[in-house]
């Protein structure tokens, strides 16, 4: 058994849910296929959930909404279909019900309850297209399979149990050989104990895909995407991009935490834990190689990753009376990043400073300072850039910083990291 990832721009409009279909039957085996929310959806339900929630006028958003999916249905023939259109229908007339009831005072518990129905559509959606092109499938509701917390947008999952519900579910269903089985699941949703919708976090669909695949114990998963597979640096910044071919977790994992961001972060450890192959894949070109993630290192350093972030802040913090920065000092800047919610990409001590380079947030910052300022001068660089090279050598290094003022280097056996200033201009 396989599982399969269709994210939002593989599902995008009539055409794209056709191309779907093409690629579940290069195929002959069984599979789990978890798909997103189509095209731009959960964006727009983010604003749907906005307006219901200050109590605006909704009704534009959710016309907007149900237009677009109106249209890939009436596109792929299924508004004929009368079964389908019962089920979907009582979907659209369920969110309507729950715009038209009053909102609670929890913001991400709502926000679960409606963004949620973007996955609710797309599946029902591929599924009664699949059933029409004669491709026999189950539908599969992730709000009873995927056990969460009750921490809305962001559930933790309780794999015993998602392990047990999928046993529970799907079990019998695998085990019959006397034909292919297809399931399809929603990404990026699961429930609580009291059988409330969660969600994943932003992305989470990627990460459903490992659950579901360690859950199932899959033989492997494919994330099926709108480019060629995971790339050595992300093209908007750079040309000449190369394609890796193979690629360890360990690597993945590296390069999802500087900033990589083809894959949900989340997503490699549990298929790492199980051993299960990872495929990054071209849903353009189905047929062509990828890239493969899995558990041999051989490959990590064969091509040199670039990743690149912008609109950083170097933040320097000092303390006021010039005593040196020790153990207390960083423990309460720490404990000021953490309730200000600022990530720090890279940070550096010195006797008696310490520099943060954070994403340029100016509230979060601005809190950070209120935070410190009694005790500690903070003085910062706006405008600069984050590189970090995997697999670097002196030659690339020295084209990198070109025309750029490094304000901080940071070296490892496989990485270096700098903070840089464009002085070309
Ligand atoms: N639809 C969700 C999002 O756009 C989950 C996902 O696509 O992975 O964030
Ligand atoms: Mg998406």
């Amino acid at each position: 058994m396989k599982v399969f990832k269709f994210g939002g721009a593989s599902v995008k409009n009539a055409e794209s849910v056709r191309n779907v279909a093409k690629i579940i039957q290069l195929y002959k085996d069984d599979l789990m296929i978890v798909i997103s929310a189509m095209g731009k959806m959960t964006n727009a339900l983010e604003n749907l959930v906005n307006s219901y929630y200050k109590k605006e006028d909704w009704r534009p958003i959710f016309e907007e909404i149900t237009s677009y999916h109106n249209a890939i249905i009436n596109d792929l023939n299924l508004h004929e279909d009368e079964s389908f259109s019962k089920i979907y229908l009582k979907i659209l007339s369920q969110l309507e019900l729950k715009l038209s009831s009053d909102s609670t005072a929890n913001y991400d518990y709502e926000y679960d309850q409606i963004v949620s129905f973007g996955e609710i559509l797309s599946t029902t959606i591929v599924s009664g297209y699949l059933n029409s092109e004669l491709i026999e499938n189950e539908w599969l509701d992730a709000r009873k399979l995927i056990r969460t917390n009750a921490t809305f947008r962001e559930g933790k999952i309780d794999w015993e149990l998602t392990q047990a519900l999928f046993a529970a579910k799907t079990g019998v269903l695998y085990q019959d050989n006397s034909k292919r089985n297809i399931c399809i699941i929603q990404g990026f949703l699961g429930h609580t104990d009291t059988g409330q919708t969660t969600t994943l976090g932003r992305e989470g669909s990627d990460f459903t895909a490992a659950i579901a695949a360690w859950c199932l114990n899959a033989e492997d998963v494919t994330i099926w995407k709108d480019v060629p597979g995971m790339l050595n640096a992300d093209p908007k910044y750079f040309n000449n991009t190369e394609r890796l071919a193979k690629i360890s977790f360990r690597e993945a994992i590296e390069l999802s935490y500087y900033g990589a961001s083809v894959i949900h972060p989340k997503t490699i450890k549990p298929l790492q834990n199980k051993d299960v192959p990872l495929y990054v894949k071209s849903f353009i070109h189905p047929t062509s190689e990828g890239t493969t993630i899995q558990s041999d290192a051989k490959y990590d350093s064969l091509v040199p990753s670039y990743i690149f972030k912008d609109n950083q802040k170097l933040i320097t913090i000092s303390p006021r009376d010039f005593s040196f920065i020790i153990e207390e000092n960083m423990r309460d800047i720490f404990e000021a990043l953490s309730n200000c919610k600022i990530r720090v990409n890279m940070m550096q001590n010195s006797a008696i400073s310490f520099s943060i380079c954070v994403d340029d947030d100016e509230q979060k910052v601005a809190n950070l300072i209120k935070c410190l300022e009694v005790e500690y001068q903070i003085k910062y660089n706006a405008g600069l850039n984050l590189m970090t090279v995997r697999h670097y050598n002196e030659t690339i290094l020295g084209q990198l910083t070109q025309n750029k003022e490094v304000l901080l280097e940071q070296r490892s056996r496989h990485t270096t990291r700098f903070v840089l200033r464009d002085i070309s201009q």
